[in-house]
Formats: structure tokens, C-alpha cells, sequence
């Protein structure tokens, strides 16, 4: 069985006291109720170690936004996979396509980011997804292959294993717009297949993949059924409670 997951990435969104609220609120919440999935958050790098307090018996797993490419020194403003490691997270978001899209990530960068994530026994989530453009140009499948050969394939089997992907077509964030539970399950079933002609069918049968992209309480439910989708990366919809706790639902 595969892991199933429900994650929420913050992105630049809340202060202090307002993350503190929902990170108690979170921590009532999973208390209260079983739930059928994992549940992790990737707050502002600011918050971690506050998360990591609030969750001190890993209720939650707590996940940086996004990590250095290199191990440490004069990298102004960058936070290192041994800094994460040190304040005992459990991972980090790799290459989310608002760090490529303003921050000139790319799948050579997300390579080394992986990599040193894996060394340090973070859990890298790679995230990868076609633009608008890409998908109109009919190139998707071919564009997703390639970000996944090209951050994921220097990996061993036993490495790849402990990576989640995120497939989150750029077109779909924050635009309201989803992907069909049939476009996203093929694309999930593309990334299945191209890491199993590498590393075998078994190896891939184990990474869990989750979509991203406009996640919300009244879609998640029908994505989540797909037989490729092993849960949800969510921006928006994981900012209030209301929301959040209706997706990580959808997996009851
Ligand atoms: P969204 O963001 O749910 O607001 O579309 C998803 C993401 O970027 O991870």
C-alpha cells in the first residue's frame, strides 16, 4: 500500500500569530479525528521550528517550502538541508513551480536539491507540471517525462522509493482551474510508467503521487479516487481549517 497523503503548502501567506492559530487548531483537529491519510503542512521556513513544538509528537509532519542546492556557506538568505534536518523536519517541497517560475529553479537544480534532501533523510516532495502553453502545444506528457528523468533518474532504486512527487500543471494553481479527474490520473499514470521503465514496475508501484492544482473540498473526493493519485498538495484550500479538514475527508 502506498502512502496517502494530504499536504498543505502555506506559501507566503500568514504572521505569526495567525499560523500559530491554525497549527493549534490542526493539532485539535487530528486529535479528535482518525483519519485515512497522512497529514503534512509546509508553512513559511520562519514557522518551522514553531510547528515542529506545536507538533511534538508528529501529529503533522512538518515540511520546509523549499531548500539550498548547496550544503552551506555564503548562500545570503538560503536555508540549508542540514539546517532542516537539524530542527527535525520531514522534508522539503522541491522545485514547486512558483520557485521555478520566479526563482530560476529548474529540474537540474531540483536534482541536487533531491539529493541532498535524501543524504540529510528528508523527505524530497518533487514537484513537476506542464504550463499552459505546454499542455495547448500537446507536449505534456513528453515536458513531465522529462522533468521527472532529469530531477529523479540519478537516483538508486532504493532513493527514489522515499521521494513523493507532486504533479501540479502550472496551469491549474491558484487559477481555480483543476485538472479533470481523467487528465490528471494520465499524467500520474505517465510518471508511474516512466519511472518504472527505469527502476521496474515494482519500485514504482511504491512512490505515492499527489496532485496539485486547485484542490478544493467539493473536487478532492472524485481526484483522490483515481488509482494514480495517492493524494493532494493544496495552496489555497489548506489556509483554514474548514477547508482542509473536508479534503483530508475525502479520503474517508
Ligand atoms: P492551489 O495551489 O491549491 O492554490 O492551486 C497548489 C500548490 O501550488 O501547491
Amino acid at each position: 500500500m502506498r502512502r496517502k497523503i494530504v499536504a498543505g503548502n502555506w506559501k507566503m501567506n500568514k504572521n505569526v500569530i495567525e499560523a500559530q492559530q491554525l497549527m493549534i487548531q490542526l493539532l485539535g483537529y487530528k486529535n479528535e479525528n482518525k483519519t485515512n491519510c497522512e497529514v503534512w503542512i509546509a508553512p513559511p521556513s520562519l514557522y518551522l521550528m514553531m510547528a515542529k513544538d506545536i507538533f511534538e509528537k508528529d501529529e503533522i509532519g512538518v515540511f520546509s517550502q523549499d531548500m539550498s542546492e548547496y550544503e552551506s556557506g555564503a548562500y545570503t538568505g538560503e536555508i540549508s538541508a542540514n539546517m532542516l534536518e537539524s530542527i527535525d523536519v520531514s522534508g522539503s517541497l522541491i522545485g514547486h513551480s512558483e520557485r521555478r517560475q520566479y526563482h530560476g529553479e529548474t529540474d537540474e537544480s531540483c536534482n541536487k536539491k533531491v539529493k541532498l534532501a535524501l543524504d540529510k533523510g528528508l523527505i524530497p516532495v518533487y514537484c513537476n507540471g506542464e504550463t499552459l502553453d505546454q499542455r495547448k502545444a500537446e507536449q505534456h506528457l513528453d515536458v513531465v517525462k522529462n522533468q521527472t528523468e532529469t530531477a529523479l533518474f540519478t537516483l538508486s532504486a532504493e532513493e527514489i522509493k522515499k521521494v513523493v512527487i507532486a504533479y501540479e500543471p502550472v496551469w491549474a494553481i491558484g487559477t481555480g482551474e483543476t485538472a479533470t479527474p481523467e487528465q490528471a490520473q494520465e499524467i500520474h499514470a505517465h510518471i508511474r510508467n516512466t519511472i518504472a521503465e527505469k527502476y521496474g514496475k515494482e519500485v514504482a508501484e511504491e512512490i505515492s503521487i499527489l496532485y496539485g492544482g486547485s484542490v478544493k473540498p467539493d473536487n478532492a473526493k472524485e481526484i483522490f479516487s483515481q488509482p494514480d493519485i495517492d493524494g493532494g498538495l493544496i495552496g489555497g484550500a489548506a489556509l483554514k481549517l474548514e477547508d482542509f479538514s473536508k479534503i483530508i475527508e475525502a479520503f474517508n
